[in-house]
This record gives C-alpha cells, sequence and structure tokens, in this order.
C-alpha cells in the first residue's frame, strides 16, 4: 500500500463510507495502491444533503463573478500541483506520464478557466410581448448536479462536468470509476482550498452498482451528467425517469476514420494510428473503424502494419513513453477476448495482437493491434472495444463510404482524409455524428462543444452549449397596467 486509505469528501470533510473500502491497482505494476471508500445509500443521502443545504444557502449568495473568481483559482492551483496529480492519474490509469502531466492536466486546467470566463456572461432577455407587460427571463441553474464519469480520462471528464455545472451556480456530487477515483478526490481537495464554500464540491467513491445506482434513485439530485458505457446510459435514463431528473449521456462509439483514394497518405497514416492508438484506444471517439478505399488498400494497409509495429510500449511512468498500459485486467481480458473473436470470425492480424511485456512480467500491456479484411457483420466491426485494436474495412466510393460509415449505432465521431475540398464538405454532412475531423484526428478544445449522435448519447460537453445542460430558463411576467 503506498498512498493508504482514503475518505469520502462530503460538506467540507473527510469521512469513511459505509461499504467495505475498495483497492486501487496499478494497471501496470498490479500492485494495489490506495484504498478508496465506498459510498452506501447513507453516504449518497448526507452528499445530497449536503450539496441542497450549499446550493440553497451559501453558494447562492456567491455572485456570478466569484463563482468564475474560484474557478480560475482552482485552475491556478491544478497546475501548481500538476506534477502531483499527473503522477496519481498515471499511476491508477496506466496511462503515460507524458499524456497526464503534458496533455490532460493542461486540458483540465483550460477547461476550468474556460468556464470562469462564462461564470458571469449567461444572462436573460427581455421579450416583446403582446400588451402591456415587462417579460424578462432568468437562466437558473438546476441544483444539485451528479457527474458520473468512468476511468479512461478520470479527471478531464470530471471537469468538464464540474466546471460548467459550478460556473453555472450548481452544486455538485461528483462519482469518479472505481478503478480511478484519486484524481476526483485531489480535485475536491484542492476545490476545499481555493475556497469554495463546504458541500459545493462532494467527492464520493464507490462501485457502480451500488454508489452510482444511489446517486440515480436519489429524488433529491436535479442532474445526472453521466459519461460512460452505453449500457449503463441506458439503465441511467431508466432509473432517472422515476424522478424525471435531467440527463446527459456521453456514450460509446465506434468511430470511423475514412481514408479516400486522393489523400495525402502518409498523413493518413499517421492520423490513422493517432486516432487508435491515443490514450491505449481507450477514448470514447477513437478511430476504431478504419475505412479505406479499395484502390488504396494494400499500400495504406502495409504503411499501416509497419508503423503499429514500430510503436513501443512503455513504463507509463517513463517520460518517452507514449503507449502504456490498459487500465485494469477485466478490461485487458475483454479486449484479448476480442481479439480472439476476430481471428475466429476471419480478420487479418496485420500487426501486434498479443500481451506485451515491458521487462518486469507485469501489467495489462498489450501491443497495438490492427486487423485488415474486416467486413461490416465482424463483432470487431460492430462493437466498441474501447482498446487499440483498428478494425480495417474496405469500401467501393463515396456513397459506401458514408453507408458504412454511418452503419453502426453509434455517432459521437468520425475522421475523413481527402484532398478534394467538395468531398469533405459533402462527406462531413453526411455522417451521422457530434465530432468530424477532416484531414486530422482526436483533436479537441475546450472552446469546441463535444457529444454524440444516436447511441453516443445527447447533450454536449464543452464550449458555450454545455451551458445550456447546467442551467434552466424561466419567464417572469410583470403587469404594467
Ligand atoms: P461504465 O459505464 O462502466 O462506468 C462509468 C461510470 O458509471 C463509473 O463511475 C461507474 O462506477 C458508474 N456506474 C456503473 N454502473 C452504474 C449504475 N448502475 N448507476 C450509476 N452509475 C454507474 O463505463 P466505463 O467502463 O468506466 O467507461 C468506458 C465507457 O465510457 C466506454 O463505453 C466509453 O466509450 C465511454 N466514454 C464516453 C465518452 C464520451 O464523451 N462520449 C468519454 C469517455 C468514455
Amino acid at each position: 500500500m503506498i498512498l493508504g486509505r482514503k475518505q469520502l469528501l462530503i460538506n467540507g470533510e473527510w469521512r469513511d463510507g459505509g461499504g467495505k473500502p475498495i483497492p486501487v491497482v496499478n494497471p501496470a505494476t498490479e500492485e494495489v495502491i490506495a484504498e478508496v471508500a465506498n459510498a452506501t445509500k447513507e453516504d449518497v443521502d448526507a452528499a445530497v444533503q449536503s450539496a441542497r443545504a450549499a446550493f440553497e444557502g451559501p453558494w447562492a449568495k456567491v455572485s456570478a463573478r466569484e463563482r468564475g473568481r474560484l474557478l480560475w483559482k482552482l485552475g491556478e492551483k491544478l497546475m501548481e500541483q500538476a506534477d502531483a496529480i499527473a503522477t496519481l492519474e498515471t499511476q491508477h490509469n496506466g496511462k503515460p506520464i507524458f499524456e497526464s502531466r503534458q496533455i490532460e492536466i493542461p486540458a483540465s486546467v483550460e477547461c476550468l478557466q474556460y468556464y470562469a470566463g462564462w461564470a458571469d456572461k449567461v444572462h436573460g432577455e427581455t421579450v416583446p410581448v403582446k400588451g402591456n407587460a415587462l417579460v424578462y427571463t432568468r437562466r437558473e441553474p438546476l441544483g444539485v448536479v451528479a457527474a458520473i464519469v468512468p476511468w479512461n480520462f478520470p479527471l478531464m471528464l470530471a471537469v468538464w462536468k464540474v466546471a460548467p455545472a459550478l460556473a453555472m451556480g450548481n452544486t455538485v456530487i461528483l462519482k469518479p470509476a472505481s478503478q480511478t477515483p484519486l484524481t476526483a478526490l485531489e480535485l475536491g481537495r484542492l476545490a476545499l482550498e481555493v475556497g469554495f464554500p463546504p458541500g459545493v464540491l462532494n467527492v464520493i467513491t464507490g462501485s457502480g452498482s451500488t454508489t452510482g445506482q444511489a446517486i440515480v434513485e436519489h429524488p433529491g439530485i436535479d442532474k445526472i451528467a453521466f459519461t460512460g458505457d452505453t449500457s449503463t446510459g441506458k439503465g441511467i435514463m431508466r432509473s432517472a425517469a422515476e424522478t424525471i431528473k435531467h440527463v446527459t449521456l456521453e456514450l460509446g462509439g465506434k468511430s470511423p476514420n475514412i481514408v479516400f483514394a486522393d489523400a495525402d497518405i502518409d498523413a493518413a497514416v499517421r492520423g490513422a494510428t493517432v486516432g487508435i492508438f491515443y490514450g491505449k484506444g481507450e477514448v470514447c471517439a477513437a478511430g476504431s473503424r478504419l475505412l479505406v478505399e479499395a484502390s488504396i488498400k494494400d499500400e495504406f494497409m502495409d504503411k499501416l502494419a509497419a508503423r503499429a509495429k514500430k510503436m513501443s510500449v512503455g513504463d507509463p511512468m517513463d517520460p518517452k513513453t507514449r503507449f502504456g498500459a490498459l487500465s485494469s485486467k477485466a478490461h485487458f481480458e475483454r479486449v484479448l477476448g476480442y481479439i480472439e473473436t476476430a481471428k475466429k470470425e476471419g480478420a487479418a492480424l496485420v500487426a501486434g495482437g498479443q500481451r506485451a511485456d515491458i521487462g518486469t512480467g507485469k501489467g495489462y500491456f498489450l501491443q497495438p493491434t490492427v486487423f485488415g479484411n474486416v467486413t461490416t457483420d465482424m463483432t470487431i466491426a460492430k462493437e466498441e472495444i474501447f482498446g487499440p485494436v483498428l478494425a480495417c474495412i474496405e469500401f467501393a466510393d463515396v456513397e459506401d463510404a458514408i453507408a458504412k460509415a454511418n452503419g453502426t449505432i453509434y455517432g459521437l465521431a468520425a475522421g475523413l482524409w481527402t484532398k478534394d475540398v467538395k468531398k469533405a464538405h459533402y462527406v462531413a454532412s453526411k455522417l451521422k455524428a457530434g465530432t468530424v475531423w477532416v484531414n486530422t484526428y482526436n483533436v479537441y478544445d475546450t472552446a469546441v462543444s463535444f457529444g454524440g449522435y444516436k447511441q453516443s448519447g445527447f447533450g454536449r460537453e464543452m464550449g458555450m452549449h454545455a451551458l445550456d445542460y447546467y442551467t434552466q430558463l424561466k419567464s417572469v411576467w410583470v403587469d404594467l397596467n
């Protein structure tokens, strides 16, 4: 045990949870590095009461500008402690320290400070109406928001919810994934340090089935902001219906990355690799289905396989490593299962496919894996693997590419590679996805909204549009007769 036992943050105080503590495992070493509290229904209730009291009391008295100032300070504090928090992110998730320190923490800081700027810039309108009346609108917070987040970007996906929610005057109960709870707890600690009143940001750890379910069913919560698996999202929507909670869902994907014959082939090969292998493929928007135009397929696949084979898997704590360990044993075994299924169903393994050893004999390391000759009926063409496994499918022409790209239940993101501007815009307009990247992949900015079409969910995170999902509109009529 390195980090000891972690408690719940409720009403500005650290306290034990009622359930059996949950071990946190470093997937690169297979060692238990900490234990976190397992919040029961009673703990969830205490968190809801604390968030409600803060919402109705001290937080309601804090001006919008002051909320923004607190968020900005939280971003500054996070940056000051970036090295330590990035280390935790890598230890519980297995991602390279390069990604935690140079990408995820700066992106989280940027998000906090972006929404700090919005805090005092969202306001109502006056409405011209018939008769002698003044009608104006107010943008009011929803109340108590529960943010339930997965294990792939534990801190950043928490911040994507916490920052706009707090900017708009809500209070928050944050529940990280049980595999990766450490950095969310740090966010709570920093929020207290910079002066957020007790109860404004509560962080409760625990399993999805107990803690998560208790949150979803609690009548005192006004909104669930969820990121995770599509099947979990469906259950959350059903449970939330009982008390008509607001719900936003950021769910799974099986995003197509389309390479047309007239693309810059080398750039597309690089884009295809970044698209699937960034974040070990544990990225909701991963370009996990590569669609290649038939006339360039052989050349493209040769280059792609060579590039994938050159990628080395390494110790996540080594700053040079770009590809770390998969997040957990269960997930690692699930991904290996998909590789076996792909072989059985007749896909051609052109790179990887095996456990990787970084010299320690430990850790859930997998070689970057590419399958060619995949057809749309195969399991790996349809189901989200959420790992470093690329399924390459050939297409005949533009309409075939669009049909295949849109041919899954998901619609989170898509990429396309072509030098033809007309074709690029035409295809972008036809793709049923919340984000389309043209001649690039996996790029994000806090100012750009992100979210799904179809069973990849609804609602948007980041950008100005996320604010709509953390406010409600009130119309006020004043009789002037
Ligand atoms: P998951 O659905 O298993 O868990 C996500 C969170 O929900 C965790 O905190 C978990 O404890 C909690 N949870 C589980 N069951 C619950 C229940 N019954 N009630 C309430 N909460 C519950 O997902 P995961 O395996 O942690 O994450 C991977 C998934 O997340 C993938 O499908 C991926 O595509 C998706 N994801 C989507 C986005 C996006 O923005 N669309 C981003 C990242 C990840």
